[in-house]
């Protein structure tokens, strides 16, 4: 039987499975106590609170310690949101003023925050209730006594099949012995997600009904999880088996072909050397940017140092950050984003109001450039770092001279406050832009006189320029980066910038970089720079190696002259040599 899901985290997985139960918490919301008794619950509150940080503080060092780095900052992030004490005080008050129980006050003030996350625009973010109601499950388990499933060994190799496998689950979890992950719950950008691809763990999300199909399967059933697909077989056959431990098996020898890329550079059969960068969320990356053989980093998104917090990151804190960056890569470029939050990413201790139009409102460089607090503060971080290794400084969402202008001239104050304080900085660090709005993209020409890179944020220039809210369901079949406008962007972005002059470069960090699909028609457009995720990384040096460069050209020529994104998608999928095409 199939069954369909979320393609969370890419892989090929077949084995026998364990189910684990889902704890059912009775709801407490309804139960009322007396007054007297108050003063208990909220006994019983902070005692819960601190064995939950003690717990949490537990996972995130073992994690720690055996170097698996995303694991820590998810719990780091966890500690943190348990440390709110809005939301204490959420728990005191229900108990207080309505006279609540401690479980009942804990249910409650975690459903309102979950709710709070559910009701916000961007994925990352809704996402994040998840988090939130991980932590309200382990509230209750500690109140109640009530064991969480023992996960830290497994038997043997397996599928771990459940309703929900929270982000704490996979910090603790043998992942020696884990083959596979299928969920009822969790979507693409949930931590659960992040995490598996992280450890390179094949997973499903969203799956509805999968602990009850393979319940009355009894527990012997072989499970297989495809992660590229989102699809789930429950009750496997004979041939079935044979067919998909085949598919494994090819899939395994592409990637060990491409495993032996990691150490090659990136050029062109014809000679034309390409630099291939990888995007990066923070310093826990690092070891999986070196393991794919990148050449650096071409997009650092800063942001995330700033979320899922009560406060700003202050400076000392974002030049650890930074610096660890820069220095695990080694000399290799690392080109560091700018804060790219506001409108719909919105901080809470950022006090940012609603806004009609948060994805056309006061965001990244505009919220920046009006917070001299926030952005001295990360430049000043950036310049001392940079004197570690070789750092860029990237600004989101330019729209106009002035603001670049405006925004190099806060580069050069931080710089004269760190000369005042005496501090080492990188007095000719290269500053760049992302080109992500069609208005900067129109004026490119006029935009590299004063910048020394770009970096095509191809997301956000479809999104705006096609006007197709890139979070909105209903009109994503609108979104395309192959609508013929945008390629016809990109042609005016990289040719203004001459070939001839060394000292610039212009290179693209949106999704459109990392598509296998894409790669022909943007190298022959003359793109120099590709930073693509660094699971996609070995994929598009096999592409780029493989081609000649005047190829590409001829690709990029007659992609020139379609008029639908249909046609150039079409045109392109058969211009990839057949034998690039499962990459
Ligand atoms: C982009 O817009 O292409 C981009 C890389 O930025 P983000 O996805 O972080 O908005
Ligand atoms: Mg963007």
């Amino acid at each position: 039987m199939h069954l369909k899901g979320t393609a969370a985290a890419p892989g090929l997985a077949i084995g026998p499975c364990l189910v684990l139960d889902d704890i059912q918490h009775q709801d407490f919301t309804h139960q009322t106590i007396s007054d007297e008794l108050a003063e208990e619950e909220i006994g019983k509150v902070k005692a819960t609170l601190s064995l939950a940080e003690e717990q949490l503080t537990m996972i995130r060092d073992r994690a720690d310690n055996a170097g698996l780095a995303e694991q820590a900052a998810v719990m780091d992030a966890q500690l943190a949101m348990l440390d709110d004490p809005l939301l204490k005080e959420s728990f005191v008050s229900a108990i207080t003023s309505q006279k609540l129980p401690a479980a009942g006050a804990i249910q409650k003030g975690i459903a309102a925050q979950a709710d709070i996350f559910e009701s916000l625009d961007d994925a990352y973010f809704r996402e994040r209730a998840q988090d939130i109601r991980d932590i309200g499950r382990r509230l209750i388990n500690i109140l109640l006594g009530v064991e969480e499933p023992n996960i830290g060994i497994l038997p043997e190799p397996l599928i771990l099949i459940a309703h929900d496998i929270t982000p704490s689950m996979m910090a603790l979890v043998d992942t020696k012995n884990l083959l596979g992950i299928v969920a009822e719950i969790g979507g693409k950008t949930s931590h659960t997600a992040i995490l598996a691809k992280n450890m390179d763990i094949p997973a499903v999300l969203g799956c509805h009904d999968i602990v009850k199909t393979v319940r009355a399967l009894g527990p012997t059933a072989t499970v297989a999880v495809d992660g590229s697909t989102g699809c789930v077989i429950v009750d496997l056959t004979d041939e079935e088996t044979i067919d998909l431990k085949a598919e494994a098996d090819r899939r395994q020898a592409a990637k060990d072909a491409l495993t032996m890329l990691r150490d090659q550079p990136t050029v062109t059969k014809d000679g034309v050397s390409i630099q291939l960068l990888a995007n990066v969320m923070g310093p826990g990356d690092v070891d999986k940017v070196l393991a794919v053989g990148s050449e650096g980093v071409g997009l650092y998104r800063t942001e995330i140092l700033f979320m899922d917090r009560n406060k700003a990151p202050d400076e000392e804190e974002q030049y650890k950050a930074y610096r660890t960056m820069i220095e695990g890569l080694g000399g290799k470029p690392v080109i560091i984003r700018t804060l790219d939050i506001g409108g719909d990413k919105s901080v809470d201790y950022l006090n940012i109001a609603k806004e009609e139009n948060p994805f056309l409102g006061y965001r990244a460089l505009r919220l920046c450039l009006d917070r001299d607090d926030l952005f001295l503060t990360q430049l000043r971080a950036i310049l001392r770092a940079a004197v570690h290794g070789q750092a860029l400084v990237m600004f989101p969402m330019v729209c106009s001279l002035e603001e670049l202008r405006a925004a190099k001239s806060k580069v050069e104050l931080a710089k004269e406050q760190l000369k005042l304080r005496g501090e080492a900085y990188d007095e000719k660090i290269a500053v760049g832009i992302m080109i992500e709005i069609p208005s900067a993209a129109v004026i490119a020409d006029v935009l590299i006189r004063e910048a020394d890179f770009f970096s095509i944020g191809s997301n956000d220039l479809t999104q705006y320029t096609l006007a197709v809210d890139r979070m909105n369901a209903k009109i994503s079949y609108l979104y395309n980066s192959f609508h013929p406008a945008i390629l016809r962007l990109l042609r005016l972005v990289i040719e203004s910038v001459k070939p001839d002059d060394a000292r610039k470069f212009v290179g693209m960090c949106g999704e459109m970089a990392g598509d296998p699909h894409a790669t022909l028609v943007l190298l022959g457009l003359g793109l120099k720079e590709f930073s693509v995720d660094p699971a996609n990384l070995l994929r598009i040096r096999k592409i780029i190696n493989s081609v000649d460069f005047s190829y590409a050209r001829s690709v990029a020529a007659k992609v020139l002259t379609l008029g639908s994104a249909t046609e150039i998608e079409a045109y392109l999928a058969q211009a990839l040599p057949e034998e690039l095409r499962q990459y």
